[in-house]
């Protein structure tokens, strides 16, 4: 039987159980659950292997600066400037 991972649609107003997520056994023939048993609340799923959220921002050049990064931008002449 496959696990699924299920969280409240909206966090705030999910219960205890789904505002974190939960993670529930379920028939794979069975229509995937659309509301918190507990709460009534709407829940959607979360892919498996994605339980955690993770947001991923790109580099910026303040980030890479302060990583110890040097950053040089091409300049129109060919030259590289130092930022
Ligand atoms: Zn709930």
């Amino acid at each position: 039987m496959p696990t699924y991972s299920y969280i409240a649609e909206n966090p705030q107003e999910g219960c205890l159980r789904c505002r974190k997520g939960f993670d529930l056994r379920r028939p794979i023939d069975r229509e995937p659950l659309t509301h918190c048993p507990l709460c009534r609340r709407p829940v959607r799923k979360v892919p498996t292997g994605f339980s955690v959220p993770r947001i991923t921002r790109p580099v910026s050049v303040t980030d890479a600066k302060k990583a110890g990064f040097t950053i040089l931008e091409k300049r129109c002449d060919g030259s590289y400037e130092k930022l």
